[in-house]
Order: C-alpha cells, then structure tokens, then sequence
C-alpha cells in the first residue's frame, strides 16, 4: 500500500487531491490495528507525523493551543500542560503503554472517537473545542459536539484536526482522572471518571465538570449533578445523596471487559471517591 508523506499543511492537501480515497493517520496506533484486522484497507494511506504545524504548543492568551500531531508522552512532559491541565496529564498517563505513548498522539485519540478513549473525559471537563481544517480553511467546534458517536464525528471529507483549544485553569480548581481496567497496565477503561471542581476559598464547590467514560455510547456528563453539586461544601454525604442520578445518568454496555452493571457499580463508586479530591490535585 502506498504511503505519502507530506512535511506541511499545503503538500497534504495536493497529494489527497491527488489520492482521494486515502486515508490519514498520525501515530498508527489505532490505524495500523485496524488494517492488520482488515476493518479497512484504503487505497493509500498519508501520515501526518512529519507535519511540524501540527506538533506545536503554544499560548494566545489565556488559551492554550495543542496541535493535533503531538504524541502523548510529550504533553506529559509539557511544563505549560503540567500546570494547566493535570486532568490531562493524569489521563494520558494511564493511556496504554510507554511505546502506545510515544507514538499515540492527542488527535489521533480524539478522531477514533472511543468511549473508552482516555483523553476523551478529561478534555470534555476542560471544555476542549476542537480545530478542524481543509484546503479551504478552519472552523471550531466543542468537543461534545464534534463527537457525534461511537467511532463517530463531525469530520468533513478531506478534513483533519490541527488543533485543540484549552482555557487555563482558574484559580482555585482541582481536578482528577480516575480510571478502573481489568489490569493495572495497558487495560482500556471499564469506567473512568475525569473531574473539574472549582473551589471557593472557605471549601464550597463554586461549579462543577464531571465526565465519564466507558458509561454510554459517548462520554457521559450530567448537568443535572454538575448543578446539584454547586454550592455545597464537598462532603461524602452530598455524594452519596447524588449516587441515584449516577445511576440514572450512566447507561454502560455488556461487553468482553465488563457487564453493564459492573461498570454501572464502578461508575458511583468512582464519583463517592471525589470527596478526598480536594488533597491532590489542587492546582491555584
Ligand atoms: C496496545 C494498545 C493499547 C492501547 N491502549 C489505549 C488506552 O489505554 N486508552 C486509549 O484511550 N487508547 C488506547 N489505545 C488506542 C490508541 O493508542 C490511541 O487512541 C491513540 O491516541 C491514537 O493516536 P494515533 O495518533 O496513533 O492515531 P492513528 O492510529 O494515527 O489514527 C487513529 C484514527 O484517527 C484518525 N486521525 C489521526 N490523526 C488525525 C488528525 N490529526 N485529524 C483527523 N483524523 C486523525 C485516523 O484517520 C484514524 O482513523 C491503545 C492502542 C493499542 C494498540
């Protein structure tokens, strides 16, 4: 199969023009899966690794701009990452092995569109809007609305993903990534839960993100919690008063990992863990 390699944004769109039943990929950790299964088998393929654009990071403001092509294991080391979005950084770091981390990158997690994708909760509590770009130009888009499915987005024809937007943390958040595998290592999640709580000075929770994932179809968040949760002090109590919304709002699936009421299970016990949240992951 042919492999194209084009260096910037302009070569890409000429040799997709060029072949235009090509598919793209970044690291191939997921592509590559899939044409050893023969789930697809495009014509060509064209890698985007060698597209320098697409592996920057940098600040406009008080946003930060992650290009798509970064590999996992760099926006673990990123200091401005670090600081900024820990969520992230906890998610990706129990995201498969050292190797999958190396080569895997942001966009290539956020294209395949999994529930189970380990980025996906944390940059839902982070309110992510996604860049997308063809030879025409750039559009954006938030990330609950660019995923419209299992394995499924609003991906144009000949579309990529160049980028991914954060606000930086206001003062006072704390935030967690929590995810339960079969395997302490290399497991994709039965259930994970990625949290944003913004905190004021005397303890009380001033607002609320939570986002699960592998409990439903797509990413599971719930404003009906986040709104319950704001303005109450974060006790085990308010927790446990909210364990039947959790119940109600997750819809898991049967699958090789886990039963459905396994992961309905271990979905609440994941939201009554937050109340040590406030003793790790401050960032002010
Ligand atoms: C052994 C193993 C363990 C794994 N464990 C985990 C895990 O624990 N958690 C988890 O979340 N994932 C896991 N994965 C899945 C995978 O590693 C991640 O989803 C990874 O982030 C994919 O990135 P990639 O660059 O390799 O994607 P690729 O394989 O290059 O691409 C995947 C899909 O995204 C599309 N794509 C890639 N880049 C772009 C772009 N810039 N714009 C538009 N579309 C794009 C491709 O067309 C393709 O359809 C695992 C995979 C393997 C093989």
């Amino acid at each position: 199969m042919k492999v194209l390699l084009p260096e910037i944004l302009e070569m890409l769109w000429e040799v997709w023009e060029q072949n235009p039943g090509a598919e793209v990929y970044t690291g191939g950790t997921d592509l590559l899966v899939k044409l050893r299964e023969g789930v697809t088998w495009p014509p060509a393929l064209i890698c985007l690794e060698r597209i320098n654009a697409l592996r920057q990071i940098w600040e406009e403001e008080d946003t930060v701009v992650i290009g798509a092509g970064t590999p996992h294991t760099a926006l673990i080391r990123h200091p401005l990452i670090q600081v900024e979005f820990p969520v992230l950084v906890e998610a990706l770091k129990v995201l498969g092995s050292p190797p999958i981390r190396n080569m895997g990158t942001l966009g290539g997690n956020i294209a395949t569109a999994s529930p189970a994708g380990d980025s996906l909760p944390a940059l839902y509590v982070l309110n992510a809007e996604i860049v997308l770009t063809d030879a025409k130009g750039s559009r954006t888009l938030p990330i609950h609305e660019f995923i419209t499915g299992p394995g499924q987005t609003g991906l144009g024809p000949r579309e990529i993903i160049t980028g991914i937007r954060l606000k930086k943390t206001a003062p006072y958040t704390v935030s967690r990534y929590e995810k339960v595998g079969k395997r302490k290592a290399m497991a994709i999640a039965v259930a994970s839960l990625a949290t944003c709580l913004r905190l004021s000075p005397d303890g009380r929770i001033e607002s609320a993100r939570l986002a699960w994932g592998s409990a439903g179809p797509a990413i599971v968040t719930s404003p009906e919690i986040e709104t319950a949760m704001s303005g109450q002090p974060l006790t085990p109590e308010l927790l446990r008063g909210l364990i039947p919304a959790v119940e109600r709002e997750v819809s898991p699936i049967d699958d090789i990992r886990a039963t459905a009421v396994y992961r309905r299970k271990v979905a609440a016990n994941l939201f009554l863990r937050l109340s040590g949240i406030s003793e790790g992951g401050a960032s002010a």
